[in-house]
């Protein structure tokens, strides 16, 4: 096969995953064999999971589409409007279960505080990540590209920031959460359900302070763990205020 060259633009913050050096957002790949667009993109270092949607020739494609020609493409990550929103689209738009990996606990903490259901365990290994993800349909998070780019990956994010509360922003804007927040309803701990208790019930369980001060508490079905306004309300309400800044809300 003669050799062939291919233009890719990236759009939106795809730019993030190009060498740093190149700082331009287009890439030139001179093939000479037969390759896959998601092979192509991959091969830049943008993992398929952050691609939404690919036009060439006008035409939206799916990470299929065989390359063999001289050819310019148009990649975008999720969010970008463009002619071709409602075609082709390659991902997801809204999920509500992840797994994270076991750099991002506060990550984790943060989502579950804001009521998302997050798996998380620090020792998991990569395999072990990709399974809870395939049986229990969840996104996986990570900024590990290597293991995003595996192709069992159907819906996935990697935070750009490094901050968890950065990061906590960047995905509930990825998978549109904003209206689902539903703080103080996840146990931080082991991301079961929070359940309201009466106080009558745990009232042996208190200290002395939090018998006298508070009225309202919940406990996790899952670890039994009770929670209380005082112990973790002003954290949070201070994050969702951050939170709500950033929509604009
Ligand atoms: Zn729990």
């Amino acid at each position: 096969m003669k050799p062939f060259t291919v233009r890719l633009n990236f759009h939106g913050d795809l730019d993030f995953f190009l060498p740093s050096k190149t700082r331009r957002k287009s890439i030139e790949r001179s093939l000479s064999e037969k390759t896959s667009i998601k092979d192509v993109i991959e091969s830049c270092g943008v993992p398929h999971p952050e691609v939404d949607l690919i036009i060439v020739n006008g035409e939206a494609v799916n990470f299929e589409y065989s390359v063999m020609s001289d050819a310019e493409f148009d990649v975008y990550p999720p969010g970008i409007q463009s002619p071709h929103t409602r075609k082709k689209r390659l991902q997801v738009h809204t999920i509500m279960r992840f797994v994270s990996d076991g750099h991002l606990g506060r990550l984790t903490r943060n989502l579950r505080l804001l009521g998302f259901d997050v798996a998380y365990d620090p020792r998991a290994h990569d395999r072990r990540l990709l399974e809870v993800m395939e049986r229990e349909n969840r996104a996986l998070l990570t900024r590990d590209r290597r293991l995003l780019m595996h192709a069992v990956v159907k819906t996935g994010y990697c935070p750009r920031s490094e901050f968890a509360d950065e990061q906590t922003i960047e995905v509930i804007r990825r998978f549109d959460l904003f209206r689902f927040i539903a703080p103080f309803t996840r146990c931080l701990r082991c991301n079961a359900p929070l359940q309201e208790i009466a106080k009558a019930d745990i009232i042996e369980e208190l200290e002395p302070l939090t018998k006298i001060y508070y009225e309202q508490f919940r406990r996790c079905t899952g670890c039994s763990q009770i929670y209380w306004a005082g112990s973790h309300f002003p954290k949070l309400q201070e994050r969702l205020e951050q939170i709500r800044a950033n929509f604009g809300g």
